[in-house]
């Protein structure tokens, strides 16, 4: 059984105790291999080869670095094999959501490449004839990235090479449940060229491990996505030593079907939504509003193709979802369900454990829209339903969210479609599709307890990015007050 070490500068090094923690496959219970724990002791080396990492890194030409991140994209698909296999074993992803993930991460690499050069300044129209003024962008230094189990990979790269992109070093903590694929990763990218220290990974526990490199006040910049409970103790830590700070954070995303949709259709893609991944996804369509009178119809609709989802091998092209992270995750999948039952919501197919950490997919119609099934993120394969009688009532329904990360809209109306989309009070709202939707050049974050600023292209480049006002004073140096100075 292999055991994975903390990559600090270019190399795997053991943790400062020597201790490790096991990564366990969630489907089969197997054990993978064992990850360094890190802990504050190895956090001092892990900044220090960081500054190293960023002084030469933000030195380099932007055709050097944009060429170098070119390359980390083509070992990410070189080494394909390697982090697919891992990435299903150690998340429980399908092998087409693995897939996914692994194009995502390539395309997300080049992406940032190609911000490389864009990383665009200002002159600026002055108050005073005799002065030139400028605005220019430098990277704000060492940018820490802690990131959530639920897309290890493609969370984890889209956070980093932004940040990378703009010529800032990074510190990677993943999620304690997928450590291993981030070292693999961070190994790959090493392997293409990423010079020593530009990107480190420490891997442990949140408050041993996270919390002492937030504080490190050698630290500039921290993104975060992960629960928002979590996401509010990062923010705290965070801004106590003035760090740039982004948060993405949970969601509880609302997804309308309007009167005109075919709703067998509607339910289909509404299924893609609830369902993929087990549900385990920031912007699944977890509370899904159907225009009166169809709501019922659309449920059933809805059951009956969750019914038929098929569960087979995670490398089985046709299986549909996987397990649940951990057990935790089950018992507050069962909460909910339970709490939507209590409320007089009808479970129309699902509801219970099929076996081991897999939740059966769940549709419950008509669940009470004040317990906590309504209001909390599930995180499992549970599909709210409920009708409204009019398309302000769905708004109204879909706003009445302490969250607003991401939203859908099924019609074919134009006009009601982005009447509806303009009003929604969520990061992004699709026309056409599910909630669950991604582009590495499109602002991803949201609104509420959902987090703070946006990642994704240009959006995180301005983020990590410090703006630096320059100005020459190009007459005379004007002393009016010449009597005083
Ligand atoms: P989590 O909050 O439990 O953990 C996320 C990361 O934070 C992990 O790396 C964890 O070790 C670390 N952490 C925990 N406590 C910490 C602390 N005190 N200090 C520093 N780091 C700490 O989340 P999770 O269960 O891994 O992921 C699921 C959550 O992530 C869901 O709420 C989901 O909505 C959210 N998520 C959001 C997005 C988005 O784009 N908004 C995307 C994916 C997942």
């Amino acid at each position: 059984m292999r055991t994975y070490g903390l990559f600090i500068h270019g190399r795997e090094v053991p943790a400062a105790s020597g201790a490790t923690f096991s990564s366990v496959a969630p489907m089969s219970g197997e054990i993978l291999g064992y990850a360094a724990r890190g802990t504050e002791a190895d956090i001092e080396a892990a900044v220090s080869s960081a500054r190293e990492g960023f002084a030469f890194w933000s030195s380099l030409p932007p055709a050097r670095r944009e060429r170098i991140l070119l390359e980390c994209a083509n070992a990410v698909e070189a080494y394909h094999d390697r982090l697919l296999n891992l990435l299903i074993d150690e998340s429980g992803s399908t092998i087409v959501k693995a897939r996914y993930e692994l194009l995502y991460t390539a395309s997300v690499l080049r992406a940032a490449a190609g911000e490389v050069r864009r990383l665009y300044g200002d002159t600026l129209p002055n108050e005073k004839t005799h002065r030139l003024s400028m605005v220019i962008r430098e990277p704000v230094g060492v940018v820490v990235v802690i990131s959530p189990f639920n897309a290890p990979l493609a969370l984890l790269a889209k956070m980093a090479a932004f940040p990378l992109g703009a010529g800032n070093a990074v510190i990677a903590k993943p999620s304690e449940e997928t450590p291993l694929i981030a070292v693999e990763f961070a190994k790959v990218l090493h392997e293409a060229g990423l010079p020593d220290g530009v990107f480190n990974v420490v891997t442990g526990f949140g408050s041993e491990c996270g919390e002492p490199l937030l504080k490190h006040p050698g630290v500039n910049g921290v993104a975060f996505t992960g629960s928002t409970t979590t996401g509010v103790r990062v923010g705290q830590i965070a801004i106590q030593t003035m760090k740039r700070l982004q948060l993405e954070l949970g969601g509880k995303n609302p997804l309308l079907a309007l009167g005109d949709m075919d709703m067998t259709k509607a339910a289909d893609i509404a299924a893609m939504g609830a369902f993929s991944h087990g549900g385990q996804i920031c912007m699944s369509s977890a509370r899904i509003i159907v225009e009166a009178p169809h709501g019922l119809a659309f449920a059933h609709a809805l059951a009956k193709k969750a019914a038929s989802l098929y569960l087979g091998d995670l490398r089985d092209e046709r299986t549909a979802y996987g397990p649940l992270i951990h057990q935790r995750a089950v018992e507050k999948v069962i909460r909910h369900v339970q709490a939507a039952r209590d409320g007089g919501g009808q479970i129309l197919t699902g509801g219970s454990v099929h076996r081991g950490l897999v939740f059966q997919p769940t549709v419950i119609y008509n669940p009470p829209r004040l317990s906590e099934c309504w209001a909390e993120e599930t995180f499992g394969p549970v599909a709210l339903v409920t009708e409204a009688a009019s398309l302000e009532e769905m708004i109204a329904i879909a706003n009445e969210s302490q969250y607003g990360l991401s939203a859908g809209i099924l019609t074919n109306d134009l006009k009601r479609g982005l009447s509806a989309a303009r009003q929604i009070r969520c990061g992004a709202v699709h026309l056409g599709t599910h909630s669950f939707q991604s582009d590495p050049m499109a602002p991803i974050g949201g609104y509420g307890m959902s987090g703070i600023g946006r990642s994704g292209g240009k959006y995180s480049i301005e983020h990590f990015t410090e703006l630096k006002w320059i100005s020459v004073e190009l007459g005379e140096t004007p002393l009016r007050r010449a009597h005083i100075f």
